[in-house]
């Protein structure tokens, strides 16, 4: 298997705006930023760095241009990358039968190819950090093998008590391939499917694997109504549902009782659409982290996350592309835009810097990870991208980045660029 490798040589960049993601909105015009394997230094004129550190190369990216940490995609499953018009949308349970039904076609033929292209367009897309579901360990060799620093979350799912055995061991054999590999650019991690999916032991496993390692811990949450009321009443839509397919009639649990058994993990719950207040102050009181998938959400569950809840609790949002069994592309300036029109309602003076800090600062203190700001010290990932014309106000950056770009010019990940 093919390890990541990197050549590196000391540089200096300038740009017309250099957007650090220090939660201070600070933009340096014509700065510069000098940096190897980490960042360096951070300066408002390239004068100052380039005096300071003659043996390092030199570059102003051009007119227009802007320097930023690189993105940070912490939500998404590569394993299946292969759907493009098979899976129904519209309704959760809908698409989750058909995820069912074509689990075998979706994950046959040459899935690591699949998954090494895809790998590669998200770094045109600027994107140097994800954090990859992994429910089968199929995506393994391109996961190890790519540039980018993957969080790997090897996933714990199963609701039958006669094949707990199973799972586990099959979770165990998964977890231990993947320790062989851990390094700063692929960190092994624990996640538990969901409440409605995952029996109590099972859970039980996963959290206490994940705070052994001090891994993170990634969970599906309240992403459908009828999740709301399988958990809360062993009703509505999932009960037909769990009946067919498994042959259970109750759930397995509480959302109060699941939530409580995540005390102390690093814990990063995706979704919550239909968390109540309580959860989210729940959620909140443990530390942990909230995801979001606009696009996802819209196609399966025809809501969005209410942003203004969570910051009303002080609480910091992710915003992620999930799966390409529930998107159309994992490009994470895409899912900004689009999420910047579902949420109508915000202000456009606050939600385009929100939405940027939620690709990066946000995910990179979920993940653990000293990258998605600008800070000497943190690794030298960053993005670069030229607008198509000079701004007047700084505070407009953000939200025309959001319009604007597609895909980056340049992509550096541990200082080398890619
Ligand atoms: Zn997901």
């Amino acid at each position: 298997m093919q390890t990541k490798t990197a050549s590196l040589q000391m540089k200096i960049l300038s740009a017309d705006y250099i957007l650090l993601m220090d939660g201070e909105k600070t933009v340096l015009r014509k700065g510069a930023v000098a940096f190897e394997k980490e960042i360096l230094e951070i300066a408002h004129s390239s004068e100052q760095l380039t005096q300071k550190y003659p043996q390092a190369s030199f570059e102003y990216l051009g007119d227009n241009s802007v320097l930023m940490p690189a993105l940070i995609n912490a939500h998404t499953h590569l394993e299946f990358s292969s759907n493009k018009t098979t899976l129904t949308y519209g309704n959760f349970i809908e698409w989750l039968t058909s995820v069912m039904e074509n689990r075998e076609k979706l994950s046959s033929g040459n899935i690591e190819s699949v998954i090494e292209k895809i790998l590669k367009e998200m770094l045109r897309y600027g994107t140097a950090t994800i954090g990859a579901i992994s429910s089968f360990g199929k995506d393994l060799t391109p996961c190890v093998s790519t540039p980018q620093k993957i969080v790997y979350f090897n996933e714990l799912l199963g609701s039958r008590e006669e094949f707990l055995n199973e799972s586990e061991a099959d979770f165990d054999r998964r977890l231990e391939r993947t320790m062989r590999f851990k390094s700063d650019s692929f960190i092994p991690a624990v996640s538990v499917h969901s409440a409605y999916s995952t029996h109590p032991k099972l859970v039980n496993k996963a959290v206490s694997i994940a705070k052994k390692y001090d891994m993170p811990i990634a969970v599906h949450f309240m992403e459908s109504k009828g999740e709301r009321g399988w958990l809360d009443k062993s009703n509505g839509e999932f009960k037909a549902f769990f009946k067919k397919f498994f042959g259970i009639e109750k759930s397995l649990t509480t959302t109060a009782e699941f939530l409580e058994k995540f005390e102390g993990a690093r814990a990063i719950f995706v979704h919550c659409l239909y968390a109540k207040e309580e959860e989210l102050e729940k959620m909140k009181y443990q530390n942990a982290h909230i995801v979001h998938c606009p696009i996802s959400n819209r196609l399966l569950s025809s809501r969005i996350f209410d942003i203004e809840k969570a910051k009303n609790l002080n609480m910091d949002f992710i915003t992620a592309t999930d799966g390409l069994s529930s998107n159309f592309c994992l490009n994470l300036f895409n899912e900004l835009r689009c999420t910047l029109f579902m949420h109508y309602d915000l202000s456009l003076k606050v939600l385009p810097y929100d939405l940027l800090e939620s690709v990066t600062k946000n995910p990179a203190i979920a993940l653990g990870l000293p990258v998605g700001q600008i800070i000497q010290g943190y690794s030298a990932d960053l993005i670069s991208f030229n607008l198509p014309d000079t701004l007047e106000n700084d505070e407009a950056l953000a939200l025309q980045i959001i319009l604007h770009t597609n895909k980056v010019e340049r992509i550096y990940i541990n200082g080398v660029e890619y």
